[in-house]
């Protein structure tokens, strides 16, 4: 199995796109992933998966917490900032959730600590325990097969 059948497979489970964001001393960076999923509701864990060569892999061993923000439909530039496929940089403001560097518009703000690290292949693991919570009403951007989409309500029978 070649590194494109397994990209072309994970690329056929649809997700939403998150952008990670950590901060050490006072200097925020984010990072646009999708490996990210809900662990376990007592406590409140959630997992992101953060790959080796990843400048914010260190930041988060630093700092010992991060944010994760659920980008709203209206928010693809904002992935493609924090995936680095924008050419030009572009100043981004963040916002604050009980002291975690968030992004305002998003559709969640989930504000976490680092409660465990697992290394697992080219991938660091970060257990995080959520601290805090902010919703917005908004549809999610999605990700599918390599492409940016939206929401479809599915047709009732
Ligand atoms: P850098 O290359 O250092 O930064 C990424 C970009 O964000 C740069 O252009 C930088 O200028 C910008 N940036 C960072 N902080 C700020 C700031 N404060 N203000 C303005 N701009 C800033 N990789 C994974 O490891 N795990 C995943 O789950 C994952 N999922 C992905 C999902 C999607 C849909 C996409 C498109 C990519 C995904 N990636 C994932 C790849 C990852 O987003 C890129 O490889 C990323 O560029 C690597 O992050 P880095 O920390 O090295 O970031
Ligand atoms: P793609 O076809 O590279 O990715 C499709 C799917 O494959 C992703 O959703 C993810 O589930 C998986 N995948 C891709 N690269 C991976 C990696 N290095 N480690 C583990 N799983 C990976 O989609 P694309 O639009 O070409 O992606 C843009 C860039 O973002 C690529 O460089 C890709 O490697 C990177 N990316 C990395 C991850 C990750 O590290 N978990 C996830 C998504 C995208």
């Amino acid at each position: 199995m070649d590194d494109r059948q397994f990209r072309t497979a994970m690329g056929k489970f649809a997700t939403g796109v998150t952008v990670i964001a950590t901060d050490v001393d006072g200097d925020v960076h984010g990072m646009t992933a999708n490996a990210f999923m809900s662990v376990s509701l007592d406590p409140k864990l959630v997992v992101i998966s953060i790959g080796e060569k990843a400048r914010i892999l260190e930041k988060i061993k630093q700092s010992q917490t991060f944010s994760v923000n659920i980008l709203a439909a209206d928010q693809q530039e904002l992935s493609m900032i924090f995936a680095g496929q924008l050419k030009e940089h572009r100043e981004v403001e963040f916002d604050r959730l009980d002291g975690k560097p968030v992004l305002n518009g998003a559709v969640a703000q989930i504000a976490c600590e680092v409660s465990a690290e697992h290394v697992e292949g080219d991938h660091t693991l970060f257990i995080g325990r959520v601290t805090d919570i902010h919703l917005e009403d908004a549809e999610p951007l999605v990700f599918y097969s390599g492409k940016y989409r939206a929401l479809a309500e599915a047709v009732t029978v």
